[in-house]
C-alpha cells in the first residue's frame, strides 16, 4: 500500500441538478491510500492518519487532488495534424484528415504514435479517453498494445467508413471487412484487462446503410461494447445525411435505424439538434460528448449545454477535446473554450459544472462510474495532481484572492479553493498538472517535481 496527502476535489452529485456545495466533496487536508490499482481508502487526514501511519505516504503541500480527467471523444492518429489550417469539416477530412490516416497501415508507425498520444495524455491529466482509430485493424491493435502496457482504461474501436467519395479507396473499408475486422478485434481486446471496446462508424455520411446494419448487428452480438460515433456537427455534412439517408427522419434518427441508439451510445458534437432529437436521446439514455474546441476551431456552431443539461430532456454529456480537430490534448484548456460557448447562448458554466464534466460526469456519460470519476473505494486509482499557480499570471491572481489565507474555516477553504481552481479551469493548461497516477502507478510527474 502507499498513500497521498494533501487537498483533494471529486464530486458526490451531479451540480447541474444539485446545490454545488452538496455536489462537492473537498477535503483540504486529506488522506487518499492506494492498494495495488485500487483506492482502498478515502478521508480527512486527522481522521485516517493513524490508522495508516506505516503506510509511504507522499504530501502534495499547495497542490488539488482530483480523479483523472476523461476525454470522450479524441483521434489518435490525428496527433501529427493538430491545428490544420483553415477548413471546415468535409474539407477538412480530405485534406488533411485521410492522408494522414493512411499512413497507419504500418503498424510500427502506429504504435510510435498511440505511444506519443498516450504521453500527451497523460501530460494534460487525462487517464481515460474514447478514442477513434482509422479503417485498419493494425492501428487499433497498436493502441491497445500500447494501452495494455500503461495498465489505462482506455476505450476505441476499428473507424469504419465505407462510403464511395467519402475517403480515398485506399482508405476505405466495407460492410463485410468492417464487421469481421470488428468482431475479431472486440474478442481480442473488449475488457481484457483496462481496454472496452467500441463500435465506431466514423459518421453517418461516410457509411453506407450496410455498414450501419452492421453496428447494429455487432452491437446485438456483444452488447456491452460501447459505440462511438459523431453526429450533426456541420450544416453542410447534415445536408448530405439527409440526402444520403431519405428514409430517415434526421441525423438522430439513421443511427436508431440501425439499432445501435441506446446507453453506451455516444454522439460526438451533436450540435444542430431539435428539441424532439433532444428529447429521444434523453429518454434512451445515450450520451453526447462536447467539444467546443473543435466546435470553434472547425466553425461548426455552438453546442446547447443547457438543453442536455435541462430538466425537460436531461442527456448525459462529457468532454471531448476532439484531437486533431480540436486544437488541445488539455480537458482544462476544453472548459475555456465550453466556458466561452455556453457564455455566447447566455448561460454560465461554474468551475464546479465544469470539472464535474470533467470527472465524473465523463464517466457517467460513458457508464464508467462505477471504475473512474470519484475518488471512493474500490474504484481505479487514476488521479490528477494540479498546480493552481503554475504560471506567473495565475500566480498573481491566487495571491490576490479575495479569500485570504487568514480564515480557516471550511467554507472559506473552500471559496478559496473555488477561486484558484476557476482560474485553473480558465487560464490552465498542460503546465497544471504536475503528475498524473494511472492504476495507482505515477505516470507522469513534471520535469523538476520532487521524485517519490
Ligand atoms: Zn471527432
Amino acid at each position: 500500500m502507499k498513500a497521498i496527502r494533501g487537498a483533494f476535489l471529486d464530486f458526490l452529485h451531479d451540480p447541474f441538478y444539485r446545490d454545488e456545495q452538496e455536489a462537492i466533496r473537498y477535503l483540504p487536508d486529506g488522506l487518499l491510500v492506494m492498494d495495488g490499482e485500487k483506492i482502498a481508502d478515502f478521508g480527512r487526514f486527522d481522521e485516517l492518519a493513524e490508522k495508516y501511519a506505516d503506510v509511504s505516504t507522499h504530501h502534495y503541500a499547495n497542490r488539488l487532488i482530483m480523479p483523472g480527467f476523461v476525454d470522450t471523444h479524441v483521434h489518435y492518429p490525428q496527433t501529427e495534424m493538430i491545428a490544420a489550417y483553415g477548413e471546415q469539416l468535409l474539407e477538412w477530412l480530405e485534406k488533411y484528415t485521410f492522408p494522414t490516416e493512411l499512413k497507419f497501415q504500418d503498424k510500427t508507425y502506429a504504435r510510435s504514435v498511440a505511444d506519443r498520444f498516450l504521453n500527451m495524455l497523460l501530460m494534460n491529466g487525462t487517464t481515460t479517453a474514447q478514442v477513434f482509430t482509422t479503417t485498419f485493424p493494425q492501428s487499433v491493435d497498436a493502441f491497445f498494445e500500447a494501452c495494455s502496457e500503461r495498465n489505462i482504461c482506455m476505450i476505441a474501436g476499428l473507424t469504419g467508413i465505407d462510403r464511395e467519395g467519402l475517403a480515398p479507396a485506399e482508405y476505405r473499408d466495407t460492410a463485410d471487412s468492417f464487421y469481421a475486422n470488428s468482431k475479431d478485434l472486440i474478442e481480442r481486446w473488449h475488457m481484457k484487462g483496462r481496454n472496452k471496446y467500441a463500435i465506431t462508424p466514423r459518421f453517418a455520411l461516410g457509411s453506407t446503410r450496410e455498414q450501419l446494419d452492421r453496428c447494429g448487428q455487432l452491437k446485438g452480438e456483444y452488447p456491452t461494447a460501447w459505440v462511438n460515433t459523431h453526429m450533426s456537427e456541420n450544416h453542410k455534412e447534415i445536408a448530405q445525411v439527409a440526402e444520403a439517408f431519405p428514409e430517415a427522419s434526421d441525423y438522430l434518427n439513421v443511427y436508431e435505424r440501425a439499432g445501435i441508439v441506446g446507453p453506451k451510445f455516444t454522439a460526438g458534437h451533436a450540435i444542430h439538434l431539435s428539441d424532439d432529437a433532444f428529447q429521444r436521446m434523453s429518454a434512451s439514455k445515450c450520451s453526447i460528448s462536447f467539444c467546443p474546441s473543435s466546435n470553434l476551431y472547425l466553425g461548426s456552431g455552438l453546442f446547447m449545454i443547457h438543453k442536455a443539461k435541462s430538466l425537460e430532456t436531461p442527456v448525459l454529456v462529457g468532454l471531448g477535446t476532439d484531437m486533431g480537430a480540436g486544437d488541445c490534448f488539455s480537458i482544462l484548456r476544453v472548459l475555456n473554450d465550453a466556458y466561452k460557448v455556453a457564455a455566447l447562448q447566455s448561460q454560465k458554466l461554474s468551475v464546479f459544472k465544469g470539472l464535474y464534466l470533467a470527472t465524473l460526469g465523463g464517466a457517467k456519460s460513458l457508464m464508467l462510474e462505477d471504475e473512474i470519476g470519484s475518488l471512493d473505494p474500490g474504484k481505479y486509482a487514476d488521479l490528477v495532481v494540479l498546480d493552481l499557480s503554475p504560471t506567473p499570471a495565475l500566480a498573481f491572481r491566487a495571491q490576490n484572492n479575495p479569500f485570504g489565507k487568514d480564515q480557516t474555516s471550511e467554507e472559506h477553504q473552500c471559496a478559496r479553493m473555488e477561486h484558484d481552481a476557476f482560474g485553473t479551469m480558465m487560464l490552465g493548461d498542460e503546465r497544471s498538472v504536475e503528475a498524473t497516477y494511472v492504476s495507482g502507478q505515477l505516470l507522469y510527474r513534471k520535469t523538476g517535481t520532487p521524485v517519490h
